[in-house]
């Protein structure tokens, strides 16, 4: 028996999905696996996993698996809240943290934590039920669970330990799950839970903006706040730097009183001091921990500009009228985005301060995993951030696309919860008529050799035949089994035979037990490679620093900051002149300098750790503090795994780390080299310089065209003839980044 408080138990009853619960649970109690659909918003995270509970389904763990570490975190909360119950019974698990015990009944985290419990225990024994959640989200994870799932179900139920899986999904499109053989021989039912959603009035811009939308979304926004009557807004952008910027022009333009922002900071300011006390090393259970290189919050992940910091200059103030400070109407506005700290996070659920009107600026988190109550207006850019790898070369860069249909119709449903609403789209009818109608599953647009190796590692051999719901293309699935042949975690296949048959063993490599110690470290397969190898000649440590710094994106804060004027260009001249130098410090002189980015790399994670990992150091020294934080973490993390794999090594996280030896030097850069091997690129030959443009460029086996070496490098003068890296970002020109230098024979 639960016991809701009554507030709770009102609110629940309002939710639509509670007029399902017998329908549910019957379906549940009928099928092996049953699917949910309902709109976003109508109760499906919080309620379900209550309505197991409740019907005697907590006799082993009821698990929820979430795509977002945000949506993990604060269901667990909200749902420990609802039931009053303990966190220690309703917990949850992302990749370096969790609150779990033994007590823990209801478990949520992420798609990647899970997949890494089933290489443990592939039925997944202690869990009674599988909930997965947001699946039309499509994201890698989900769809492998999925499949994985089709598999482990029907097999728990033949040794007599029945287990229930639930996919739930914000849109009606599951045919992927429910329409295809491979996966559910019986396609499971379908339940719909009519969410009562009020009507929400479109709105087309008549013109489309094609630069400046942040711009459009503030004047939408001002006039919303002066002339709608009261409701919460929420505003809808691609990444964390144009939220940070509208929230900047909102506050300025609409300042709630200056005594409660004082409060706020004034707490902010504690609490960071309170959690700078706590950071030590970090002491990481290895049964506990679960990491794959999960690429989720894209959206965040482009150049951390702007990171953390409200405050900062205002470029985009212009000399508009709107933007004169009118303090008459205070407006509430709050960030939202997957990296932002969950205490900040927390902020939108909580009511706005009396006579003010909430105003989130989000990126696509709230487009399905949150909810947030109150709001009647949304403006939506009609845009999404992804990153994008060419299939051929690698290539990957981020671009802002117009989103899907289907997206842009989640986004105005969220105008419509509480009361009918109103959603402003930036962009014409014209224009929304030539989006997709829906966004494509993940697992098709990014290379797949982690997946292949994680797979391998669960005994598939033949990946192709593994029941996707969308699988990843044939090219996709060759290039992963013949990196990871390179590597040397899979078995190369007899050269013998016919072309069909070589085909076909071409695809169905056995693991090597090289492959099993790489599946083990929570890295993508190349650097995986580097961790294997690094027991040679002390090395170790040094290659779980540079490993953990090149997962972790951006380290480096930009360096091009644009200045708003001239007396701070100055300044930032200066600092840049500064951290030039300190760059040049860290990548060392002599033998360690052929050792480039990655050296400065190892040398800014040495220098930080030393100094304690403060958010003054990194300021000081141009180092994203968020990313050093993670970097602490994962050098805990791999550390633990390598010794897991290989216990007479004793690894240990070392706070004062020496430099390298020249003689280490040499060993880190051939273990470089075996792990990025195939990028490997030659610098154009003198004579072979047909266009000015190729000029300092690189010949890499795949493109036609040259790649270059970025000015901030550390490799930028010395050219070297050839050189390893660890991917081409495309920006303004084809851009390889973390070179280092390999000698010609
Ligand atoms: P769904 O999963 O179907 O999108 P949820 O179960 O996430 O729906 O949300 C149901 C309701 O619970 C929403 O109206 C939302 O506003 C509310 N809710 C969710 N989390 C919180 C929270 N932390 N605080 C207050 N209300 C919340
Ligand atoms: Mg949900």
């Amino acid at each position: 028996p639960v016991d809701r408080s009554p507030e709770i138990q009102e609110a629940r009853l309002k939710l639509p999905v509670l007029a399902e619960e017998q329908v549910i649970m019957e379906a549940v109690r009928e099928n092996p696996c049953v699917v949910i659909c309902g709109e976003t918003g109508s109760g499906k995270t919080t309620q379900v996993p209550q309505f197991l509970y409740e019907a005697g389904y907590a006799s082993g763990i009821i698990g929820i698996t979430e795509p977002r570490r945000v949506a993990a975190v604060s269901m667990s909360h909200r749902v420990a809240k609802e039931m009053n119950l303990s966190t220690r019974v309703v917990s949850y698990q992302i990749r370096y943290e969790g609150n779990v015990t033994d007590e823990t009944k209801i478990k949520f985290m992420t798609d990647g934590v899970l997949l890494k419990e089933i290489q443990k225990d592939f039925l997944l024994q202690r869990y009674s039920v599988i909930i997965i959640d947001e699946a039309h989200e499509r994201s890698v994870y989900t769809d492998i669970l999925i499949g994985l799932l089709s598999r482990i179900v029907p097999l728990r139920n033949k040794k007599g330990m029945p287990m229930k899986l639930l996919v739930m999904s914000a849109t009606l499109r599951v045919e992927d799950f429910t329409d295809n053989q491979k996966l559910f021989r019986t396609p499971p039912p379908v339940i719909k839970v009519d969410a009562r959603q009020f009507p929400v009035t479109i709105h087309f811009n008549k013109r489309t903006p094609l630069e400046d939308y942040t711009g459009e979304a503030f004047h939408k926004t001002c006039k919303i706040h002066r002339m709608l009557p009261p409701g919460g807004i929420l505003v809808f952008l691609t990444g964390q730097a144009e939220v940070h910027s509208l929230c900047r022009r909102l506050r300025k333009a609409f300042p709630f009183r200056k005594d409660e922002e004082a409060d706020t900071s004034e707490a902010m300011r504690k609490f960071k001091k309170a959690k700078q006390k706590k950071t030590s090393l970090p002491r990481i259970d290895l049964d506990n921990y679960s990491a794959l290189p999960v690429d989720e919050g894209d959206e965040d992940r482009e150049a951390g500009i702007g990171d953390e910091d409200d405050e900062g200059s205002d470029l985009d103030i212009g000399d508009d009228p709107e933007e004169k400070a009118d303090p008459s109407i205070p407006l509430y506005v709050l960030p939202l985005y997957s990296l932002l700290a969950p205490e900040q996070q927390a902020k939108v659920f909580r009511p706005s301060p009396p006579g003010t009107r909430l105003c989130v600026v989000a990126t696509n988190v709230a487009e399905t995993s949150l909810t947030i109550p109150g709001i009647k207006y949304v403006v939506d850019c009609g845009r999404v951030k992804k990153r994008f790898y060419d299939r051929v070369t690698g290539v990957s860069s981020f671009k802002v696309t117009w989103t899907s249909q289907a997206s842009a119709n989640q986004r105005a449903g969220r105008a419509g919860r509480t009361e009918p609403g109103h959603c402003y789209r930036l962009y014409s009818s014209a224009v929304f008529g030539d989006f997709s109608l829906f966004s494509e599953a993940e697992i098709t647009r990014r290379p797949v050799e982690d997946l292949v190796l994680q797979m391998k590692d669960l005994n598939i051999d033949k990946v192709v035949n593994f029941p996707f719901p969308t699988p990843p293309s044939a090219e996709a699935l060759v290039a992963a089994e013949q990196l990871l042949v390179s590597l040397g975690a899979l078995k190369e296949p007899p050269r013998t035979g016919r072309v069909k048959e070589m085909e076909q063993a071409r695809l169905s490599c056995p693991i090597t037990p090289l492959g099993r110690a790489m599946a083990s470290f929570p890295v993508a397969p190349r650097y995986a490679k580097m961790l294997a190898l690094g027991k040679q000649q002390d090395c170790l440590p040094y290659v779980i620093s540079v490993v953990a710094a090149m997962t972790v994106r951006e380290i480096f804060v930009d360096l091009d900051r644009p200045a708003g004027s001239e007396d701070e260009s100055s300044k930032l001249t200066q600092r840049r002149a500064r951290l030039t130098q300190m760059r040049r410090l860290w990548a060392g002189q002599g033998a360690s300098l052929l050792l480039g980015d990655l050296m400065v790399m190892l040398g800014a994670v040495g220098a930080c750790e030393f100094a304690g990992c403060t958010p003054k150091f990194c300021e000081e020294n141009g180092l994203r503090y968020k990313a050093m934080v993670e970097i602490r973490r994962l050098r805990g993390q791999l550390t633990n795994a390598v010794n897991a794999v290989c216990p007479e090594v004793g690894a240990f996280v070392d706070p004062k780390m020496a430099p390298p030896t020249e003689h280490q030097v040499v060993c880190l850069r051939q273990i470089v080299l075996a792990g990025l091997g195939d990028h490997l690129a030659r610098r154009v030959q003198a004579e072979d310089i047909l266009d000015p443009k190729w000029k300092n460029g690189y010949k890499t086996p795949l493109m036609d065209d040259p790649v270059f070496i970025h000015p901030t490098s550390a490799l930028f003068k010395t050219l070297p003839e050839f050189v390893v890296y660890q991917e081409i970002m495309e920006t303004t020109k084809m851009y390889m980044r973390g070179v280092s230098a390999v000698e010609a024979e």
